[in-house]
């Protein structure tokens, strides 16, 4: 694609950054097949291609930036399917983000929305807001009907009964069981704590059975994704330092590991993030290398199964976005889940986002119901008697519509190996709908 960009503005490392990926474009529009919005809504502005375009024409023309083309960048959900289909090497994260990031910075939204993305960056980062702002909605839920769709969307995805939060999620270190094998950092995250304190009970209790001494890092926390996908630089840049410090005070590490796709995805692009922070390219370059998925220690870990429970369960494997288009992690899981005895299928058109995209759930209702409920009838075709999942957001957002059970990976894969039954499961058990 040709660019026109001054060599004033080409000074600037993000417009350079930009202008390199716009130029790898060919306009062949293969993306547009698999991109969720342009299959549900047909418009070629809402297709990956057309987003290239109006990302290009707002950063070369500067200044004041149209309001149409805030209008097809925020219904992007950062799915990043189109990166899996282009051929020609498109980094269209790299862009959006950019492309977010001028937005923020150089256009004014109406006062509700700026008072929602500020509410929703300052909330769901810190365990402690969120856990109060959702005793909140519980109190508010007899009133769902009078609120507006976005305030009712909020509601519908919050948990009914709050879970206390977690001892594990405190700083410390958790001893191998048996010789150590490996030593890793946890990324204990922000709002999966809050909602879904059993996922990182079970990654501890996993890798610390298979030989890790796990570290929760003092000092560690939100990742930074949510805010940098809201174009909030400074917070998410803060963020990521406050966990680089973290992580390089810990003692020598093999690897850190998220059980949050979304959040890995991240972590695996501070690098990137701080390239030009003289103090930070370094050490985050270092962190980046560090980083993976908890599916990929877990790979590399062997795991065994230990127990009966569970054996031969049908599993539908939902593949995360950021999981399989975001770090390209798509057969492991599935790997995994059937070396521990389970009966692992996947999703059909399991390429398209179920919707969650981060806080997308909550900022575009609509098209994030829509692809809810064409993940789950997808869901239903496969005979599945429970649905698995790498990321708390897809968990969150198919737990909110499904008749399924839905656990993440590592619950399962826990359970196999001499844990308790996932929480989704034990529940579904109690109500008479869970497999036996
Ligand atoms: S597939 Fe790649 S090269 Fe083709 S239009 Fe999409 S982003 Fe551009
Ligand atoms: S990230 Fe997803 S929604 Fe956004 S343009 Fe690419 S495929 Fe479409």
């Amino acid at each position: 694609m040709r660019t026109d960009f001054t060599p004033a503005q080409l000074l600037d490392p993000d417009t350079q950054q930009s202008e390199k990926i716009l130029r790898a474009c060919v306009h062949c529009g293969f993306c547009t097949a698999t991109c969720p919005t342009y299959v549900l809504l047909g418009d070629e502005l809402d297709s990956p291609r057309g987003r290239i375009y109006l990302i290009k024409n707002m950063l070369e023309a500067g200044g004041v930036v149209p309001a149409e083309t805030v209008t097809h960048v925020d219904r992007c959900l950062s799915c990043l399917a189109c990166m899996t289909t282009c051929p020609s090497g498109v980094n269209y994260m790299h862009l959006v983000d950019h492309g977010r990031r001028h937005i923020e910075q150089h256009y004014r939204r109406p006062l509700v929305e700026r008072a929602l993305r500020w509410g929703l960056g300052t909330v769901l980062t810190q365990p402690a807001r969120f856990r109060a702002a959702l005793q909140a909605a519980a109190l508010a839920r007899p009133f769902a009907a009078l609120l507006p769709a976005r305030l009712q969307a909020m509601l519908r995805l919050a948990p009914h009964r709050v879970p206390p939060a977690s001892p594990v999620d405190r700083p410390q270190i958790f001893p191998a069981v048996g010789d150590r094998r490996m030593r890793v950092a946890l990324l204990s995250g922000c709002a999966q704590q809050v909602v879904a304190p059993e996922i990182n009970e079970a990654t501890i209790r996993l890798l610390t059975r298979h030989g890790c001494e796990v570290v929760v890092a003092e000092g560690s926390g939100c990742c930074g994704a949510l805010v940098h996908h809201l174009g909030q630089e400074a917070p998410a840049l803060a963020f990521a330092k406050a966990n680089i410090d973290a992580w390089e005070a810990a003692g020598p590490l093999d690897a850190i590991v998220s059980n949050a796709s979304g959040c890995g995805t991240t972590v695996k692009d501070y690098g990137f993030m701080l390239r030009e922070d003289r103090e930070y390219a370094e050490k985050a370059a270092r962190i980046s290398a560090l980083a993976r998925d908890v599916s990929e220690v877990a790979a590399s870990l062997g795991i065994e199964r230990r127990t009966e429970d569970g054996r031969g369960l049908r599993v539908a494997y939902h593949s995360a976005c950021s999981l399989q288009h975001g770090q390209k992690l798509h057969r492991e899981p599935k790997v995994l889940l059937a070396a521990a005895g389970f009966e692992a299928v996947d999703v059909p058109e399991g390429h398209l986002c179920c919707g969650s995209a981060g806080t997308y759930n909550l900022l575009q209702p609509e098209l994030a119901n829509t692809l809810r409920e064409r993940k789950l009838a997808n869901i239903a075709l496969t005979g599945a008697q429970v649905v698995a999942a790498g990321n708390v957001g897809c968990i969150t957002q198919l737990a909110s519509g499904a008749a399924l059970p839905v656990a993440h990976t590592v619950e399962l894969l826990d359970w196999a190996s001499g844990g308790p039954i996932p929480r989704a499961l034990r529940s579904a058990s109690a109500a008479g709908g869970g497999p036996e």
